[in-house]
This record gives structure tokens, sequence and C-alpha cells, in this order.
């Protein structure tokens, strides 16, 4: 099999040449630029397996690049990896909910970076939500959204279809971060008047009614929900 090719788009060469050393020593093929424009127009000539794309960069910046990574229907399938500069949330909540598939804060570690691209590349692209028939099992947890029907073992237990809709959507993308306002939209709709915090509540809601199953949705603090990644 060819080895996954990595684009880094990183404006900083000593971060970039870390970088560089550890995912070849891994055994990734890396190309990489330094800044936004740049980055773009690599992401569609060399169709990259991943992007690794630093937020802060000069001219445009690592938002701007994802948004239209992500708009346009040729590359949005391109998993990006958004690097933010420190743990803001509200660096991280942008990056997410502009599309991006995961985000490392820096500094960090040559190992959390290559455990981050394993994930991501293993996972693939974000598939869209299919309609209703769609049968999920994680587990001792089964998921069927046309019968709406969910299961613990041979447990049915009885969800809302807010709920109901909430774990499926969840349960489709194990390890991926949501943040909140993405979970609304998903799962609630567009239109609802409803707050970010909302969503909490039917979480709550749905973790009582999962039990022992619980701990399956995994809260990331200041972000969002993720579904546990058994495989991780
Ligand atoms: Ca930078």
């Amino acid at each position: 099999m060819a080895k996954p090719k990595i684009l880094v788009i990183e404006d900083e060469p000593d971060i970039l040449e870390v970088m560089q050393y550890n995912l070849e020593r891994e055994g990734y093929k890396v190309v990489s630029c330094r800044n936004g424009e740049q980055g773009l127009s690599r992401i569609r000539t060399d169709n990259p397996d991943l992007v690794i794309l630093d937020l802060m960069l000069p001219g445009m910046d690592g938002v701007e690049v994802c948004r239209q990574v992500k708009s346009d229907p040729v590359t949005r399938g391109i998993p990006i990896v958004m690097v933010t500069a420190k743990a803001e949330e509200s660096d991280i909540v942008l990056g997410l909910g502009i599309g991006a598939d995961d985000y490392i804060a820096k500094p960090f570690s040559p190992r959390e970076l290559i455990a981050r691209c394993k994930v991501v590349l293993r996972r693939g692209p974000l598939r869209e939500q299919s309609g209703a028939g769609e049968r999920v099992v994680r587990g001792a947890l089964t998921i069927d959204l046309g019968r709406h029907e969910a299961r613990i073992d041979d447990q049915l237990i009885t969800l809302t279809p807010t709920e109901m809709r909430l774990l499926h959507f969840l349960a489709s993308h194990p390890g991926r971060v949501f943040p909140r306002a993405h979970l609304l939209s998903r799962v609630i709709g567009e239109d609802a008047i409803v707050t970010d915090r909302n969503i909490d509540v039917h979480v709550r809601a749905l973790r009582h009614k999962l039990g022992e199953q619980a701990a399956c949705i995994e809260t990331v603090r200041g972000v969002g929900y993720r579904f546990a990644d058994a495989g991780r």
C-alpha cells in the first residue's frame, strides 16, 4: 500500500521541522508549505490523504483555508487536523464548526501528533449522515434509526426522537468531537430557538437512559461531545 501523504501547512520553521521529522519516521510521505494560499493550492493539486493545518498563518489564515477546502465538493473529503496555538476553546470550536476533522493544541508531543493523524486517517472523511434505516452497532449498543429502536444487548431502551438522533449521530462518528452548536443543528434543526447548552440537557437525559453504557458519550471540556472510540 502506498504511504499516506500528509500536507503540513505551518509557517514556523522549527515546528514544521519537528512535525516533518516525526511524520516521516512514522512512514508517512510529507509535503509542506508555509502559508495559506500555497496550502490551498497544494491541497487542490496534490490531493493529500490528510492536512495538518496551523490556525495562525500569514495572509490567509487556517480558518479560511479550512472553510474553502470544506466548501468545495472536490476537496471536502480530505481530512483536516487543525493546529491551535493554545487550547483556546473558541479557536477549537470555530475550527471544528467549519468542518475540521480534529485538532491538536500547541505545544503537543510528537506522540500526540502521530496518534491524532492515525485516528483521522483510519476514520477517513466525515460521512454525511445517511437517512433513516441506518443501523449502528457499537459494543453492546445497537441504534436503528429507521425502526426508532435502541438496545443495550437485547434490552430495548426508550428514547425521545431527539435523543435517538443524537445518539445515532455521535455513534456514527466514534472518536470525533462535535461542538454543541453542530450537534444542535444536526439533531434538533437550525431553526430551533435553543441555546448551545440545550444540548447538555439532552445528553444528560440520554446518559441516564444508557445506564452502565453512559460512559460511551464523552464530554470534551469547553467544546462539546464525542462517542468513545473503542479502537483507540
Ligand atoms: Ca503559525
